[in-house]
């Protein structure tokens, strides 16, 4: 089996542009089938921050890809997403993001997914059996999923899977970090709601990404393409790629593919608009943390790295007191119930700290860096 993405090189966020190219995409990945459909778009909206932070989806490629799928025939248009931040104001979230005046504009309709209330969806042999989503996604009739193209420094990367999880509305994405507290198990639950939501097209903003220590806490990066495809796992393949990743260092990806979800060996992949040796994300700066580095080292290495020498790399977040607010999102974030304020300071409780970085992914502040002790240090040097 093959999958079809199209790598289409977009520089600026111009609207007639961008429709252009979609439309240039579709002619190869296939028109969508939205005729009378009721569609939710899926931007990721971690947090309130204005485009030009690159931390979320930029609008006017949401609003290109709404008045396309209205020329397709659509019948109506949701956008929607439930931030990382469960106690986030939702329209000062779409405000910020530009999502309301877009929507204002153009007629479509913002959704609470929190508010609409939650289905729990069976999830066979998975780690969970339920899997609570926003009740929206089973009320519409084709999802549209909307990345943005950033590093992640729990799961290297953040595209079309991990795109999925801002439809568990509220606190039970605490919980489910909470109850996968390693990297690989929490990418597998990010691969099974996946599964239950299944998008039917993902059309990826990769015009300008985030490079270093994502998904919020990193630079912006220019990658000039947008990515599209029927098969979620094949595009984040290849924007994995272009962040400098094969598709078998990053868990959701391989997982995925091994599931049998989409196709992540590039060889079976067809790119259409570019070639697949000019995208690899040569310069592009990795994340602080060394999972990948671990999988990466040779089986007799790995023995000879006893169980006790890994429990002694350290990768863990600290708070920079200078650039601190004190507005507690951390805190009401963690959800280990790591983080308190003592007096004036925001304090980490290293023994309750799993290292999953929500705190560092949602501080507005950029005030809670990733720290690597020794060895873990000597191990992000040599990873490479
Ligand atoms: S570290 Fe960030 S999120 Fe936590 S209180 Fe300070 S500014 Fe707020
Ligand atoms: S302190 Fe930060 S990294 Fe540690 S468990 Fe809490 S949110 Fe996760």
């Amino acid at each position: 089996m093959r999958s079809k993405v199209a790598v289409l090189e977009c520089i600026h966020y111009d609207k007639d542009e961008i429709k252009e190219i979609i439309l240039k995409g579709f002619e190869f990945i296939g028109g969508p089938d939205v005729k009378g459909k009721r569609v939710l778009l899926k931007p990721n909206l971690l947090m309130p921050a204005e485009p030009h932070y690159a931390v979320t989806t930029h609008p006017t490629i949401v609003e290109a890809v709404g008045e396309i799928l209205l020329e397709f025939g659509a019948k109506e248009v949701l956008i929607g997403d439930s931030p990382g931040n469960a106690l986030s104001n939702i329209d000062n979230l779409y405000r910020r993001t530009g999502m309301l005046s877009l929507a204002e504009r153009k007629g479509f309709k913002l959704v609470n997914f929190s508010k609409e209330g939650i289905v729990e969806v069976e999830n066979p042999n998975g780690i969970v059996p339920t899997i609570p989503l926003t009740k929206v996604v089973k009320t519409v009739d084709y999802i549209v999923n909307l990345p943005k193209l950033k590093t992640h420094n729990f799961t290297l990367i953040t595209c079309a899977i991990k795109n999925m999880f801002g439809t568990i509305p509220g606190f039970n994405k605490s919980k489910f970090h909470s109850i996968t507290p390693g990297p690989k198990e929490f990418s597998r639950l990010l691969v099974e709601i996946f599964r239950v939501v299944s998008p039917s097209l993902n059309i990826v903003d990769a015009i300008e990404g985030m490079e270093g220590d994502g998904p919020s806490g990193g630079t912006p990066r220019k990658f000039n393409r947008i990515l599209m495809s029927y098969d979620g796992v094949a595009v984040d393949a290849i924007g994995g790629w272009l962040l400098g990743y094969k598709p078998s260092e990053i868990y959701t990806t391989k997982i995925a593919g091994d599931m049998g979800l989409g196709i992540s060996l590039l060889d079976n992949i067809e790119i259409f608009g570019s070639k697949l040796e000019e995208l690899w994300g040569t310069d592009v700066k990795k994340v602080s943390t060394v999972y990948n580095v671990l999988e990466r080292i040779s089986s007799p290495a790995l023995s000879f790295l006893s169980k006790r020498l890994v429990k002694l790399i350290k990768i863990f977040p600290e708070v920079d007191d200078n650039r601190c607010i004190r507005c507690e999102i951390c805190l009401r974030s963690c959800p280990k119930g790591a983080i308190t304020r003592v007096n004036d300071r925001i304090e980490i409780d290293y023994k309750r700290c799993i290292s999953c970085y929500c705190c560092h992914e949602l501080c507005p502040q950029r005030a809670i860096r990733i720290k690597r002790n020794k060895l873990a240090e000597m191990l992000w040097l040599a990873r490479d």
